[in-house]
């Protein structure tokens, strides 16, 4: 289960994919407002300029408010991240006791590669 299908493959977000496929996480950043956004797409949601750069990222936040959902076999922790170069990001907790979470708590993401699934940034307790 994972929460980043709704990135779309596109000419505009390969850059992003491809990057993923690495193992590197890149956001989107504007060269004209000179801001980073999130979701990846093909104009800037601040300014709509259509010049966008891709970033490295540490992948460093805290985790801004989630969930955890006991259905199905094992707990998954959907959560909010609010990235240290500011866009908060949609994404799951892994690998964590749900009932040690909380608002605050520092993750980073994480590639897990899974079979059938593009290769999405996770969170982990750090
Ligand atoms: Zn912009």
């Amino acid at each position: 289960m994972n929460s980043m299908h709704f990135i779309e493959q596109s000419p505009e977000t390969k850059p992003f994919w491809d990057a993923a496929a690495i193992g590197r996480f890149v956001l989107p950043w504007c060269r004209d407002c000179h801001r980073t956004h999130w979701y990846p797409r093909g104009s800037c949601p601040h300014c709509s300029s259509t010049k966008i750069d891709w970033r490295d990222s540490e992948g460093k936040g805290e985790i801004h408010a989630f969930s955890v959902n006991r259905r199905g076999r094992a707990p998954y922790v959907l959560a909010y991240v609010a990235l240290n170069e500011g866009p908060i990001i949609l994404s799951n907790v892994i690998d964590a006791d749900p009932t040690a979470l909380s608002i605050g708590r520092k993750v980073k993401a994480v590639f897990k590669p899974a079979p059938g699934q593009p290769p999405v940034p996770l969170f982990e307790v750090r």
